[in-house]
């Protein structure tokens, strides 16, 4: 079966759902989502959106901050685009109904790790939550915009998937839409169109404890890859210092509950599980410190101490405001046995945010014609080698608001003639005891990336990682081109790539910055730091 239509978007986040709402204006839209469409990770972030909405804060003030965070990896231009533009993002939110915590007239704006000032918009502790409320209810009322639920992107349609074109050269390729597997009747579906947008999210199932959703296998950073895009700094994998440590289930894809980065910013201490503050020890800034440097801290004192987790105390702040201000956090502790009010919380670091991705230019255009990437998808330039909490959610407002401006011009500027591309070959057949096969490599992949490619690394460890990935590469491929195509054996193939590239990445940086500390090289070059970059050589379908 075959769809066509101008703009196809992969992903129901915030990056999918607002690129969607800008495109509509002048275009039809297919938005494919490979579970409901508020599934994401946008619906669990908590804290909120970076954005300068108040006389005592400045532009320079954040893009300074930024810069910081990005410990001298950043796009400064990209940077300014990112904190000069939020503002009319944050605005045209709350025009299309998205209702943020205010103190009177003005955002109750608060404050996070790494920011020099409080600037953070939020909707209580479930900001995620509210903004993907409003912009799917938007967004499902537009005429010309098709939501796909239950539809996953396989691989984009290039001139790989056309035999007279497979060898063509990898810098003039074009991006033609996607296959998709529609989950409930078991077909693989072709959607054409004159421009396809990566919305596709994040990358966190790759380790075993993450924030991150079961969605968040990577499909979109390695579909890009295969299809021969470029793709940079994929070893900066932001672990969040502070999840809630649970014992763990037998489930594959836990997804940890973030104790949000606001708790600290609202007062909360780091302790020892015997008690004692810690931070002091690390950085001047103690607990406000920058997500890096706290994570390296917690994962320090575990080793030291050989303990599962630390304690971040807040109960030293009145019972009525902890509870006004994370009534989430607070029922989530409570469900487990945890009064936030009197007890202190057990954290663990965990995989939270991938700051590289599919290279775009300032709009959202990747290396592969009439393809574009948005979101945590995307690497536009503005986290460095470490994003500063909240502009995670800002990045993908204000570059899928720059995507679409390109998508416009495309369209009315070139005509796009979409060839004949086969259907997928629906051949093979799957054994019962091959879903075994998947769900363990699953987990292997997930226990090498904790064990080598963790918060601390080192060229012994990240070269172990590497051989045994190969090795899992080469099976997992094997397998796909085998059997039928399901979800869990496209996502588990797509877990295995991004762990490849990770890998990969971060044995090419010789030297520590920022989310990526090696024991062999502790300090940053003195060299004028530079992105890596890695791309597909050669094309697998
Ligand atoms: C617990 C948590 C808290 C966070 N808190 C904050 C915060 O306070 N502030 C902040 O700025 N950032 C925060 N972040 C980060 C931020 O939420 C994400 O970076 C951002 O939401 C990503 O948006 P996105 O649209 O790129 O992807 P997502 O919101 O993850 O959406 C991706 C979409 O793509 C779909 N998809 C994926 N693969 C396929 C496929 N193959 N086919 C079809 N569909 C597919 C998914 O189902 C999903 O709908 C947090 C993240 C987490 C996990």
């Amino acid at each position: 079966m075959e769809k066509t239509t101008d703009v196809l978007i992969i992903g129901s986040g915030i990056a999918g759902l607002y690129t969607a709402l800008k495109v509509s204006k002048f275009a039809n839209v297919i938005l494919v989502t490979k579970k409901e469409k508020t599934e994401s990770g946008t619906n669990y972030a908590q804290g909120g959106i970076a954005s300068v909405l108040d006389g005592t804060d400045s532009f320079e003030n954040h893009i300074n901050d930024t810069l910081v965070a990005g410990a001298a990896l950043c796009d400064r231009e990209r940077v300014e685009i990112l904190v000069k533009e939020g503002p009319e993002h944050i605005r045209e939110l709350m025009e299309i109904g998205t209702r943020f915590t205010m103190s009177g007239n003005e955002f109750d704006l608060a404050r996070e790790g790494g920011h020099s000032h409080a600037r953070i918009v939020h909707a209580q502790d479930l900001t995620g939550r509210e903004v993907e409320r409003a912009l799917v209810e938007y967004v499902s009322s537009v005429p010309n915009i098709t939501i796909l639920e239950n539809h996953l992107a396989i691989d984009l349609l290039t001139e790989h998937n056309i035999k007279k074109l497979k060898n063509s050269p990898i810098d003039s390729r074009h991006c033609w839409g996607a296959y998709i597997l529609d989950i409930e009747n078991e077909k693989v579906i072709k959607i054409k169109a004159c421009a396809t947008v990566l919305a596709s999210g994040g990358i966190g199932q790759v380790y075993l404890h993450t924030t991150n959703p079961a969605i968040a296998t990577g499909d979109g950073f390695a579909m890009a890859y295969r299809a021969g895009a470029r793709l940079s700094n994929m070893e900066f994998i932001q672990f969040h210092p502070t999840s809630l440590y649970s014992t763990g289930t037998s489930s594959t894809r836990e997804q940890a509950f973030l104790i949000s980065e606001a708790v600290r910013g609202f007062g909360g201490i780091l302790r020892t599980k015997s008690g004692d503050r810690f931070m002091g020890k690390y950085d001047s800034r103690l607990e406000l410190a920058p997500r890096d440097i706290v994570a390296r801290a917690i994962d320090s004192e575990l080793k030291k101490e050989g303990e599962d987790f630390v304690y971040l105390d807040i109960t030293r702040k009145p019972a009525s405001e902890i509870k006004v201000h994370f009534p989430n956090i607070y029922e989530k502790c409570l469900s487990i046995g945890i009064d936030i009010t009197k007890d202190f919380i057990p954290v663990v670091p965990a995989a939270h945010y991938a700051c590289g991705g599919v290279i775009v230019d300032s709009f959202g255009s990747t290396s592969l014609q009439f393809l574009y990437a948005a979101g945590e998808v995307s690497m536009t330039g503005v986290h460095g080698a470490n994003r500063l909490a909240s502009n995670s959610l800002l990045e993908a407002l204000v570059y899928s608001g720059r995507a679409s401006a390109a998508i416009k011009k495309q369209l009315e500027t070139k005509s796009t003639v979409l060839p004949q591309i086969p259907d997928w070959d629906e051949a093979g057949v799957l054994t019962p005891d091959e879903m075994v096969v998947i769900s363990h490599s699953e987990k292997e992949v997930k226990q090498l990336m904790s064990d080598y490619v963790g918060i601390v690394r080192s060229d012994l460890r990240l070269e172990r990682a590497q051989r045994r990935i190969n090795t899992l590469f080469e099976e997992v491929e094997e397998f796909y081109k085998k059997n039928k195509v399901f979800s869990s054996l496209i996502e588990l193939r797509n877990l295995v790539t991004c762990a490849y590239l990770i890998v990969k990445c971060a044995l090419l940086r010789k030297e520590s910055r920022g989310l990526h500390f090696s024991l062999d090289y502790p300090a940053s070059s003195q060299d004028v730091p530079s992105d890596t970059v890695i791309r597909n050589k050669y094309q697998k379908s």
